[in-house]
């Protein structure tokens, strides 16, 4: 299991070895949705266009 770094907050974030790039993580700590760039290396970015789910 790799480790990545949260864009918005620096958290450790584990990502799993089944991880694709594409998917969208939420950051444990700040609830960030993070898409993932690269799993080898891991790399994550703040995913793009989507800031928080305000209920619909
Ligand atoms: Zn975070």
């Amino acid at each position: 299991m790799a480790e990545a770094e949260c864009p918005e907050c620096a958290s450790p974030i584990s990502i799993a070895a089944n991880t694709e790039v594409g998917e969208i993580l939420s950051c444990p700590d700040c609830g960030t949705r993070l898409e993932v760039r690269s799993v080898t290396p891991p790399k994550l970015e703040k995913a793009p266009g989507v800031e928080e789910d305000w209920g619909e």
